[in-house]
């Protein structure tokens, strides 16, 4: 098929905006016969009803999980989110960049549906002339596409509320959080779609552990940046968010900002978008643990770099500075500045310093799972690497099984841990990336959606079993047919 004729859509609905793009997307959801028929039986204790899923993050991940539950015929789920509606994930709260650094064309969360994806809702606000403009998505405009997913498929997000406390009660899970219904409930199976910062914390060197908190910001933190103007800020690491950062201060009217960079170089090549495919996507899980600590430690040495247009939005400032081989080794206030060391023995003044450090995936950090957290299988207590390749970060991550859920350190201590599914970020190591940016996100709700299904299946089948016994409907009525004796027999054993 000619290129052209790939990205026009059959209808671009440049006449009937929105609104048609939604009729179209009710239509296709109607012969897709969503939402799937109902198939999980009810579960109570006491009287109180049990809920069959909790969606814990409503961001990009918790949206296509509840699509991708609902599809299969899932009905007593809820989602809830932290954050106040509209705000969920990092888009408007702390994600710095002037656009994504993903390809517009992507598909993301649109589970198959064409009319849901990013390109057939910009097209049908904007037109094709405006698409065909378009280089990369703005980052607010991606929130904005997110909430009409959210309207849209009317997802019946509970915002203001955060997961406090999992514990196992019987065969559930009991969830307590905090917000306007304050409850608790109690749940089958946990989907945790808790993002990047959700499996883990932002990573804090020990460098500023006796630095003034008014002197230094992680580049997740909310970030007084009008306070910067005419200051000298240097900023550690080179980067996505080291580099947004250092942008949003150089156009703050900062009078410097200077990236501290530990490595020599500065890292050109994005390895994992230049392997990304459903090939790996679908793959990655069924390689040997010691190719898939190759593959992932690979990606983690050689960094990730921030996106062409963000690094040139800094480099257009004269007051900005790229410094290599600068590995902090301690930070000092003066009580009017930074004293910042390196391990070169050089030494540098500034004002503020922003940590473009990143997040740590620590499992073990997250006080929702209060002590089981401990009993949380990692990486590290599975696979030891061959000399050269060890990475603390890396063996932090949780060693899941194949259908995202939790495994326990020592078998006995915290089984339910089974039924928690993460479905976020911390899955990279264990299953690729299928729970965490925007490529392969469709894929992974799939595969988790069938295999949470699985499970709930095989937990009922005993009610399965009696449900296949007492159908009764009959498919013929009996006036459908008539008996006939068999026909007499010749000597010849001809029937005559
Ligand atoms: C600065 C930045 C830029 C990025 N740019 C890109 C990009 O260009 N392309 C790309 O593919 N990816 C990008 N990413 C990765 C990005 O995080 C993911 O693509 C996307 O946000 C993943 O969606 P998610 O649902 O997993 O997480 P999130 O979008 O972070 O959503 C998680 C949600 O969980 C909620 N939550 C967490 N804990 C709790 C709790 N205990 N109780 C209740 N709610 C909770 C949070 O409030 C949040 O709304 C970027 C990330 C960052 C930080």
């Amino acid at each position: 098929m000619p290129e052209a004729a790939q990205h026009t859509p059959p209808q671009t609905f440049s006449d009937t905006g929105l609104a048609g793009l939604e009729a179209r997307l009710r239509y296709d959801l109607a012969c897709l016969c969503y939402p799937g028929n109902d198939w999980v039986p009810t579960h109570s204790v006491s009287g109180e009803q049990v809920t069959d899923v909790v969606i814990v993050g409503g961001g990009m991940c918790g949206l296509v999980a509840w699509l991708s539950l609902r599809m299969a015929g899932l009905r007593n789920i809820r989602i809830i989110d932290r954050n106040p509606a509209g705000f969920e994930g990092p888009w408007l709260t702390y994600a710095r960049m002037e656009t994504l650094r993903s390809p517009k064309t992507l598909t993301g969360p649109a589970f198959g549906l064409g009319a849901l994806t990013f390109q057939a809702w910009y097209r049908a606000q904007h037109g094709d002339a405006a698409w065909a403009a378009l280089d990369k998505i703005p980052r607010p405009m991606w929130m904005e596409y997110l909430r009409w997913y959210r309207q849209v498929l009317d997802v019946p997000i509970e915002n203001g509320t955060a997961l406090e406390q999992v514990t196992p009660e019987g065969d559930y899970l009991r969830l307590r959080w905090s917000g306007p219904t304050g409850e608790s409930v109690l749940a089958r199976k946990i989907v945790y779609a808790t993002g990047r910062e959700g499996t883990g914390h932002p990573t804090i060197p020990a460098f500023v552990a006796n630095t003034p908190r008014i002197r230094w910001a992680h580049s997740s933190d909310a970030i007084d940046f009008a306070a910067l103007k005419g200051k000298r800020v240097a900023v550690v690491g080179v980067g996505a968010s080291a580099i947004d950062n250092a942008a949003e201060a150089l156009e703050a009217g900062a009078a410097e900002v200077r990236h501290l960079i530990r490595r020599s170089e500065m890292p050109t090549i994005n390895k994992m978008m230049g392997i990304g495919s459903f090939g790996f996507n679908a793959g990655f899980q069924g390689l040997s643990d010691a190719e898939r600590w190759r593959f992932m430690h690979y990606s983690f040495a050689t960094q990730t770099p921030a996106p062409r247009g963000s690094t040139l939005r800094v480099s257009r400032h004269d007051n900005a500075f790229f410094h290599f081989g600068k590995a902090v080794s301690a930070v000092t206030d003066t009580g009017t500045e930074l004293h910042i060391q390196f391990a070169d023995g050089t030494a540098l003044e500034t004002d503020f310093l922003i940590l473009g450090t990143g997040f740590s995936v620590d499992p073990m950090a997250r006080t929702e799972f209060g002590a089981a957290a401990g009993d949380i299988l990692l990486w590290r207590d599975v696979y030891t690497p061959p000399a050269g390749d060890e990475d603390p970060d890396l063996g932090r991550f949780p060693y899941l099984n194949r259908d995202f859920t939790f495994r326990e350190r020592v078998v006995g201590t915290a089984p339910w841990l089974a039924n928690v599914y993460c479905f976020n970020y911390a899955s990279t190591a264990s299953l690729g990336k299928i729970s965490g940016d925007i490529p392969g996100v469709s894929e992974g709700a799939a595969w988790m959606a069938r295999a949470l299904s699985e499970r709930l299946y095989a937990e009922d089948a005993n009610t399965h079993w009696q449900r296949l016994q007492s159908y009764a409907t009959p498919e013929l009525l009996g006036d459908e047919w008539t008996a006939s004796p068999l026909p007499p027999m010749t000597k010849t054993g001809q029937v005559a």
